[in-house]
């Protein structure tokens, strides 16, 4: 189990979850930010601070939401930045890559 950064962060990231996570399992990328799964506890307090309700758990996720688990997983896969599990984010674990499903979102409208 593990939970799950969606569409609604992409272009967001605001990073409130960064500083809530009390593992550091929350990494960034270009457009969004990615949990690594098999470094989250399943704490439930990234969910709490999102301001934009992007972050689910894995077993609520939604159908329409289900290709993310994927995308956060194979982020940290060698199709993207390879990191593997890093133990914990920091500055040399900060991309501008993306996942290629996130890097070809369409643009948000400005507001
Ligand atoms: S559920 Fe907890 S451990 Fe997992 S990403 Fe969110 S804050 Fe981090
Ligand atoms: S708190 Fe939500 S919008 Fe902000 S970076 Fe995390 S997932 Fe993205």
């Amino acid at each position: 189990m593990t939970y799950v950064i969606t569409d609604t962060c992409i272009d967001v990231k605001d990073k409130s979850c960064l500083d809530a996570c009390p593992v550091d399992c929350i990494y960034e990328g270009g457009r969004t930010l990615y949990i690594q799964p098999d470094e989250c506890i399943n704490c439930g307090l990234c969910e709490t601070v999102c301001p934009v309700a992007a972050i689910h758990a894995e077993e609520r996720l939604p159908q329409e939401l289900q290709a993310f688990l994927a995308i956060n997983r194979e982020f940290f896969e060698d199709g993207v930045t390879g990191w593997g599990s890093p133990r914990g984010a920091d500055t040399r674990y900060t991309t501008d890559k993306d996942h290629p499903v996130v890097a070809a979102w369409p643009k948000r409208d400005a507001v």
